[in-house]
């Protein structure tokens, strides 16, 4: 609904400068306004048919408004026009990089708890890797895993927070294994045994999101791709979310090709639309007319 609204807004924005534009270069056109034919900035009315200073047909005063050569702020048009354009242009490649080369992200994140110690983890995973192309090799992955205290709630803060990173970091069994222990020792009672059962659990289901998923493709069936710790831990609480954008690279390559648009239009506009008026010259309205009677 807003984005037909800038689209219809901008497109009739485009329209009406691009109309005027236009009436005004038809109109200096008809004129036959040009550097060698001035005319009267007001009414048009040629120069050389002039015998005083004064327009004969509107009474403008060519000494004090000059004459008019072109399309009277034609280039002033041309010029907010250009912008425009290189916007449509910007939105345009903006739009083709997300169809030719698409980037996929996928976020996860679980609440998950012990039935044997309490001890609540709050695990957040994220996903991405071109949509296109059959290697895994553009994938990435991160993600936190959070211990809380046991018996907490699961907003409260975390006792311990490990991080993996698809480029470097992992997270290991001794890791995941001291900080479930931490979160137990924390009310004075611990159960090595379950403990340990827990950290393999959880190990396993963090090794899936560390190595597996990011080496699969993605897709749109990509948010089924959850994992839960298996046997003695309870998801509490979860939700992921799927979204596709354009690349970084074809990114890149709409916002230079938009700023081309916008520098070459304004060499254009002021190559090909000329300045709207110029100062009359001394005399050139008694000259003009001479030239024009001899011809
Ligand atoms: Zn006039």
């Amino acid at each position: 609904m807003a984005l037909s609204f800038v689209v219809l807004t901008y497109f009739s924005v485009m329209a009406g400068l691009g109309f005027g534009l236009w009436l005004r270069l038809r109109r200096a056109r008809d004129a036959g306004a040009s550097d060698a034919r001035p005319c009267c900035v007001r009414c048009w009315y040629p120069l050389r048919s002039w015998t005083a200073p004064s327009c004969p047909e509107c009474g403008s005063d060519a000494r004090i408004n000059g004459v008019a050569i072109g399309p009277r702020s034609g280039r002033a048009f041309a010029l907010l026009l250009v912008p425009f354009v290189a916007g449509g242009a910007l939105v345009a490649g903006l739009a083709a990089a997300q169809a030719i080369d698409p980037v996929a992200s996928l976020d996860f994140g679980r609440t998950w708890v012990s039935e044997k110690t309490d001890v609540i983890v709050r695990f957040e995973s994220a996903f991405g890797g071109p949509l296109r192309g059959d290697s895994a090799d553009e994938n990435w992955a991160t993600g936190t895993l959070e211990v809380l205290r046991r018996k907490a709630r699961p907003t409260d803060p975390a006792m311990q927070v490990l991080h993996f990173d698809s480029r470097g970091r992992s997270i290991s069994l001794d890791e995941v294994r001291a900080a479930l222990m931490d979160a137990a020792d924390s009310t004075g009672a611990t159960e090595p045994e379950e403990i340990e059962q827990d950290a393999v659990a959880l190990s396993l289901a963090v090794e899936e999101f560390q190595t597996a998923i990011p080496q699969r493709r993605f897709g749109t069936d990509s948010l089924g791709w959850g994992v839960t710790p298996k046997g003695r831990w309870t998801e509490m609480s979860g939700g992921g979310s799927f979204s596709v954008r354009a690349s970084l690279r074809s990114v890149i390559v709409a916002i230079v090709a938009a700023s081309l648009v916008l520098v070459g239009g304004m060499v254009a506009a002021i190559r090909f639309v000329g300045p709207g008026t110029r100062p009359v010259q001394e005399g050139e309205w008694t000259s003009a007319g001479r030239a024009s009677t001899a011809k």
